[in-house]
């Protein structure tokens, strides 16, 4: 009978006040990759727990929340860094840079480059369907997504659709516990959906525990994330934009949330 091979693991690191850094490792070859560097001392500190090493560096996009640590991490660890062509000159140096599509190897797992603008223009994702995983920091978040600080809100709706075309059973990691204040927001503009106030109620149990909303999965996004749902009628409806296309429900949907 042949063996299983061991499954990649996946690991969150709260950062800073509400950042999210993941360890990505592969038990086969015992490479260890991290995604976005809020800071190195606690990711020093969970590689050190697990007696793994960094072997790479993978960076979403340019805000310092999300690179702070980079340096550091190179310097302590000598690992490799990846990020996106597009923004390597505000990026920290990159030994790989990235555009949509690319592979993204990481011991015996392949990842690929998904082009997510909106939050910022450079911003991409990282998916791993051995680890049945994409990394997607401030373009779809838990439950929300990243406001449009560069981008345009039909290049974000592009870029959540390209995310949303992902496996359903998907884990979604996202760069921030933003998900209690999101969950506010979606039910002001999707009061009648039934897995939205599941969702809200179980959110609320983990924060009361002090455990991390993230990652979720790609289907719970689908059921209950506004942000993903523009192309439904019921949300067009209660936004008085009834057969408006969904580019234009999203942009709304965007607007209310920076003023709410
Ligand atoms: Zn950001
Ligand atoms: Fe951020």
């Amino acid at each position: 009978m042949a063996e299983t091979a061991a499954q990649p693991e996946i690991v969150t690191i709260p950062c800073l006040k509400d950042n999210y850094a993941f360890l990505l490792h592969d038990p086969a070859t015992e490479a260890t990759a991290v995604v976005d560097v809020p800071q190195a001392a606690p990711i020093v500190a969970t590689l050190d727990a697990r007696g793994w090493r960094l072997s790479d560096i993978l960076i979403t996009h340019h805000h310092w929340d999300h690179v702070d640590g980079v340096a550091d991490l190179v310097a302590a660890t000598g690992a490799t860094v990846w990020g996106a062509a597009a923004d390597a000159a505000r990026l920290p140096p990159l030994d790989h840079a990235l555009a949509e599509g690319d592979p993204v190897t990481i011991g015996g797992l392949t990842g690929a480059v998904i082009d997510v603008p909106g939050h910022t223009v450079g911003h991409i994702a990282y998916h791993f369907p051995q680890a049945g995983a994409v990394f997607t920091a401030d373009s779809l978040m838990a439950g929300g997504c990243g406001r449009l600080f560069e981008g345009t809100a039909a290049q974000m709706w592009d870029s959540l659709s390209k995310l949303a075309a992902l496996p359903p059973e998907t884990l979604v990691c996202s760069g921030h516990e933003y998900t209690t204040g999101n969950m506010r927001f979606a039910r002001s503009v999707d009061p009648v959906n039934s897995a939205l106030m599941s969702r809200a109620t179980a959110v609320d149990a983990a924060r009361a525990e002090g455990r991390p909303t993230v990652p979720s999965t790609l289907a719970l996004e689908l059921a209950t994330n506004p942000f993903l749902r523009a192309a439904d009628p019921a949300i067009a409806r209660q936004l008085d934009l009834t057969g408006a296309d969904p580019a234009t429900v999203f942009a709304r949907i965007r607007s209310l949330k920076d003023a709410f």
